[in-house]
This record gives structure tokens, C-alpha cells and sequence, in this order.
């Protein structure tokens, strides 16, 4: 079941946060990373992730790793919203492959929306 499954160090956001692949960076400290999604939703659709968890999803991430994530999401909804104009803001992470979830590393993504 994809909601309990092991941590695989391959994954794509596991290699991004190693170097092992590229992204566009947008934030950097000790423990988030935030890029660019390679296929978005909208203009500016941004992905922060924990760079020192290795957790597949809400449910196995450590909660003060989980709480440094979102103080980096709620920094950069307002950099985004401030800079990009949109007329809404879709915060939204997933659990599992029936939630519609791809990557196995736990990521928010932040999504701009325009009317
Ligand atoms: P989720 O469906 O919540 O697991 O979202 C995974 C997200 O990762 C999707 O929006 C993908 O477009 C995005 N994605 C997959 N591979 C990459 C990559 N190499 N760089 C940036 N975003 C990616």
C-alpha cells in the first residue's frame, strides 16, 4: 500500500536534494528546499520539500521537520502572491497514490491561481 510504503532514496526529490539532479531553486536553507514544479499547474506552481526527512508523506514525517516545511510555504505564498498577482493561492499536499500522490518524498506544493 503506497500510503505505508519504504523510503526510497532514489526518488526524484531525494536527487534533487543530493545534487543528483536538476531544479529551478527558489528558497535554500539547513532544512527546505523549494523549486519550481517541471510540470505546473500554474504560472509560478512552487514545490517545498524537507531536505532532512526521509519521509514519504504527512504521515511519517517528523513534525518539527513538517513545521519548518510549512513556515517555508506560508514565506513563500507571500513572496508569490506578492510578486506574481494571482488572484488566489492553492496550498495542497498528498497522501498516497489514491490521493493522487507521485512522489514519494513529502512535498507541498503551492499554487498560484488566476481568474
Ligand atoms: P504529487 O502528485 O503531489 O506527488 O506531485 C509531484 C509533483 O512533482 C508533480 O506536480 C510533478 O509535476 C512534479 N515533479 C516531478 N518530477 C519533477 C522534477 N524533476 N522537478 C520538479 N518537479 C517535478
Amino acid at each position: 500500500m503506497s500510503l505505508t510504503r519504504t523510503y526510497d532514496p532514489q526518488n526524484i526529490f531525494a536527487r534533487i536534494i543530493r545534487g543528483d539532479a536538476p531544479c529551478y531553486r527558489l528558497y535554500e536553507d539547513e532544512d527546505v528546499l523549494a523549486f519550481l514544479d517541471l510540470y505546473p499547474q500554474s504560472y509560478g506552481h512552487t514545490l517545498v520539500i524537507p531536505k532532512r526527512s526521509a519521509a514519504c508523506n504527512l504521515l511519517d514525517v517528523d513534525t518539527d521537520a513538517l513545521c519548518r516545511v510549512m513556515a517555508v510555504v506560508q514565506l513563500l505564498a507571500r513572496a508569490i502572491v506578492e510578486e506574481l498577482q494571482p488572484d488566489g493561492v492553492q496550498v495542497s499536499q498528498f497522501n498516497g497514490t489514491a490521493a493522487g500522490q507521485t512522489v514519494f518524498h513529502i512535498h507541498f506544493h503551492i499554487v498560484p491561481r488566476y481568474e
